[in-house]
């Protein structure tokens, strides 16, 4: 299959105008002006995206996509409040819901552009979720126990999880990981534990960290809403002797119980970082994603991403929970993360070509899947999407990253294939789960958890 469209960018080279793709094997073939690439593969059938643009598919490096269905249930909370509120959501699911809550959730990152995410779960639904779909994940088995005495329990739940997953949905789309709870609902040996179990078995480790103003407050002085909600009977923890403050700064903390001591860690969020942690980040060369739409919707904060990026470090950009933003769009977080960044920061002045780079090969280096997606390269696999930029609002096309970033949302979407695989298309999705089951399913989840 030859893709043409009026541009390419291929994200480790310059635009091509007039480009074209070829992907053969659910591989990249070829790239290049569409002419020279129609010479070296005259067999290939052309599909014309016209006055579009082809890319490598969105990488989405932090989401909960089991979440989707709760979306619009708490607009107007601020963090802690919100995070409370969607754990007694949460309770009243079962694991139909979760698997149909998750399906809902990959049918619009599909139709929004992600090809790829790294999802924190503790659900097998969320596996199954995506092996159906044919979405690229890599899934971070979530460890969580507050109680010391539950650790070792949590661990070996966590290790026959993973090795179960990878037995049930082997393939070369998934990926698998582990992730510890935030830290408000995790005993610190879990990152050691964490950590170890990771290195031995060669996998990678995410984590929320340095998030909010509340855990930094929970973890230093021990004075936050975090401190009085985890620590009573709404946090199940009632017989744990009281939180003590350790006057570190959250990734201090997870640094000094051994969190970074993995291969391949990605840090979520790093609102709240000091220099001292920064220059930590890079010792340890730990990967960063940063999520500045939920950020800003929850007031977490604002990630310094220029500061990030400057340190060398990888970052990617995530869309969190759709429990708390309106869509899974990669293309809305670029849009409000750049002015989030020129808003805050205007020394550094943040541009669209480095926001798009952040969303693919930068996303594709934060989960460690450079070597095979985040760029338009030969020999890469063909996650690749054609964004339309041919409405009136986006004429005249001059600086093609300025108008995506600032133009485009999921809704500019042609088409989304996914390792040669085309799985959306026309608004259509071409994918083994039925879609219109899913929205009566939906609509009774949310019946049952408005009660
Ligand atoms: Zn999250």
């Amino acid at each position: 299959m030859l893709l043409k469209a009026r541009y390419v960018l291929p994200i480790s080279a310059d635009i091509i105008v007039d480009g074209g793709v070829v992907v053969r094997d659910g591989a990249i073939a070829d790239v290049g002006p569409f002419n020279v690439v129609r010479l070296r593969n005259p067999e290939e059938e052309v599909v014309d995206y016209g006055t579009a643009a082809l890319m490598p598919g969105l990488v989405d490096v932090h989401t909960h996509l089991e979440y989707s269905v709760m979306r619009g249930f708490s607009p107007d909370l601020p963090y802690v409040r919100w995070v409370f509120e969607m754990l007694r959501q949460a309770a009243k699911m079962d694991p139909n819901d979760w698997y149909d809550s998750a399906i809902l959730g990959g049918l619009e990152a599909l139709s929004n552009g992600i090809t790829c995410i790294g999802d924190i779960t503790a659900r097998k639904e969320m596996a199954k979720a995506t092996s159906e779909l044919g979405l690229r994940a890599v899934l971070y088995r979530e460890v969580g126990a507050m109680d010391k005495r539950r650790v070792g329990y949590a661990m070996n739940q966590a290790a026959r999880d993973i090795a179960d997953w990878a037995e049930l949905y082997a393939s070369d789309l998934l990926h698998i990981g582990i992730a510890p709870a935030p830290v408000f609902l995790c005993h610190p040996l879990v990152y050691s534990k964490v950590a170890a179990f990771a290195r031995d078995e060669g996998l990678p480790v995410a984590m929320r960290l340095a998030g909010s103003r509340e855990e930094v407050n929970f973890v230093r002085y021990g004075s936050s809403p975090l401190a009085v909600d985890t620590m009573n009977d709404r946090g199940g923890y009632v017989e744990l002797p009281p939180w003590l403050p350790t006057g570190a700064s959250p990734i201090r903390y997870a640094l000094n119980w051994g969190a970074f001591e993995a291969d391949h860690v990605l840090v979520i969020h790093a609102i709240h970082i000091d220099e001292d942690d920064l220059r930590k980040m890079r010792e340890y060369q730990v990967a960063v994603g940063v999520c500045p739409r939920c950020s800003a919707q929850l007031g977490m904060g604002v990630a310094s991403i220029e500061e990030l990026v400057r340190s060398g470090l990888a970052v990617g950009v995530g869309t969190d929970s759709p429990a708390a933003v309106d869509s899974i769009d990669v293309f809305r977080e670029l849009a409000i993360g750049m002015l989030l960044q020129r808003a805050t920061h205007s020394h550094e002045f943040t541009d669209a070509k480095m926001m798009l780079r952040l969303a693919t090969e930068g996303g594709a280096r934060a989960l460690g899947l450079e070597d095979s997606i985040g760029t338009l390269d030969v020999g890469k696999r063909a996650d690749i999407i054609a964004v339309d930029l041919s409405v009136a609002g986006q004429t005249p096309l001059l600086n093609i990253e300025s108008t995506i970033v600032n133009t485009c949302t999921g809704n500019d979407v042609l088409m989304t294939m996914v390792d040669g695989a085309v799985l959306y298309e026309k608004s259509q999705w071409h994918v083994d789960v039925e879609v219109a089951r899913n929205i009566v399913r939906i609509i009774e989840i949310r019946n049952k958890l408005r009660m």
